[in-house]
């Protein structure tokens, strides 16, 4: 165990451990930002380069015909959601939730959809660009051509992953040609490994948690020549890729008559593993809303990484185990113990605050979206559903919104969800059925 951080002590360390859910402040919020953050120019270039892959991922995957190859979800208003979490409905008619249904991305089923897409696209844009055989800015469905796939099949990628990601880059990787190996941690399900040895992806399972999984991807990487290392711990190009998000958010706001500006704030809840994905995100709104966008991850209890990194108050790494907690969780996506060193110094002056989610408020809010707006989540992907409820019925909530003077009777209230339309139907139905048992508990039934 590393020596405990001082600012750690003593009842938020007595918090953590105890489990028990609850939300977190971060008190750096609004700090200036470190010197070397991505570039906004670097965001939009990510944003340019999916722009350009449009009709390639028509070519690699024809289902994607209908919505012109992009890689996007829609964002949902869900008023019966609202109206059940808050009790006596909506404080207000022009309060407003929705979810942005990032569980439905295309191909990949999840968030990893746009990191890693994103990453392996770049990667053969830069492999062909280096062999002259595309030129900058080029229409990207060049790589799609024989000559280029070839060339993409002497070089092998490696990823290590708690299931998405290994599920988004093995897809996609494999689809233009890649040797692709991914190595999954303990807490991958059966079936993400099914579905990529299907594609040909070469699948190693590892006993050990998402940071060995990770670790042995990167050896490997180191070991074999024309090999590139998708480095889930601090990899710009998946950050970028999340942060491409943005732009078509604030137009589906627009397109839902939603402003936002001091008087009509937006409050978006992110499901947080190592960080990446919400914390790219997080960046991409803040760079177009400011200070008007607010941003809270959801952890588990026992995987609060981003939590325990931005309270510490200090640069070195700490961990969950560094505090006694076993990261154990049913949010397989979300089990990490050590938050991105790419992300957590950006989202300490960025971000709002973390909620800790309990399995029981995992399957409980699975079970509740289901119910009220037929939408199908993994159990990592319904984290975020408490968050508007713990920002105005918590002690620590109600003290934000006041410190800020925020009034929420125009707000938007924005959960992401991560991942769960590819998730099997038997699996799904056990998911339900848990949901079910612990919702009908709650109610006394
Ligand atoms: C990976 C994942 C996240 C979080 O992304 P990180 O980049 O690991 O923080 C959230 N939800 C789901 C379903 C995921 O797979």
């Amino acid at each position: 165990m590393n020596s405990l951080p001082t600012a750690l002590y003593p009842e938020l360390l007595t918090q953590l451990q105890s489990q028990k859910p609850f939300l977190w402040i971060n008190q750096a919020y609004g700090a200036p930002l470190p010197a070397d953050v991505p570039t906004l120019e670097a965001v939009a270039e990510a944003r340019d380069r999916l722009q350009r892959s449009t009709a390639l991922m028509v070519k690699l995957f024809p289902e994607l015909a209908a919505t012109q190859g992009r890689i996007e979800s829609d964002l949902i208003a869900v008023p019966q959601l609202q109206a059940a979490l808050l009790g006596e409905g909506p404080s207000n008619a022009a309060e407003q939730w929705f979810i942005k249904a990032d569980h439905a991305l295309p191909i990949a089923g999840s968030v990893k959809a746009r990191g890693g897409f994103h990453e392996i696209i770049a990667l053969a844009e830069s492999i062909a660009l280096e062999n002259n055989l595309i030129s900058a800015n080029d229409d990207l469905i060049k790589l799609a051509n024989s000559d280029i796939q070839g060339l993409l099949s002497q070089y092998t990628v490696t990823v290590g992953s708690t299931g998405n990601l290994g599920l988004s880059i093995g897809i996609m990787a494999a689809a233009l040609g890649f040797t692709t190996i991914v190595h999954m941690s303990v807490d991958a399900k059966e079936w993400k490994k099914t579905r990529l040895r299907a594609r040909g992806v070469k699948v190693i399972e590892h006993s050990g948690d998402y940071a060995a999984a990770v670790a042995a991807g990167r050896a490997e990487a180191l070991a074999t020549p024309k090999c590139h290392f998708i480095d889930d711990e601090q990899s710009l190009l998946l950050f970028l890729g999340y942060a491409a998000s943005a732009p078509y958010v604030a137009q589906q706001l627009l397109d839902a008559n939603r402003v936002v500006d001091a008087e009509h704030p937006l409050f978006v809840y992110i499901p947080c593993g190592v960080g990446g994905a919400p914390g790219g995100i997080t960046y991409g709104l803040k760079a177009l809303f400011g200070e008007h966008v607010h941003c809270f991850f959801a952890e588990p209890v026992a995987s609060p990484c981003m939590l325990v990194q931005l309270a510490s108050q200090q640069d070195a790494p700490v961990s969950v185990y560094d505090i006694g907690l076993d990261n154990r969780t049913e949010a397989d996506g979300l089990a990490v113990a050590l938050a991105s060193h790419l992300v957590s110094p950006i989202m300490r002056s960025q971000l709002s605050g973390v909620f800790t989610v309990s399995n029981d408020a995992l399957y409980g809010s699975l079970y509740q979206v289901k119910l009220s707006e037929g939408i199908t989540l993994e159990p990592s992907a319904a984290a975020g559903i408490p968050g508007p409820g713990l920002l105005q019925n918590s002690e620590a909530g109600r003290r934000y919104l006041q410190h800020h003077k925020i009034n929420l009777s125009g707000a938007t209230h924005m959960i992401w969800s991560t991942g769960g339309s590819l998730v099997p139907a038997e699996e799904y139905a056990r998911f339900e059925q848990q949901g079910k048992a612990i919702h009908d508990t709650l109610q006394g039934k």
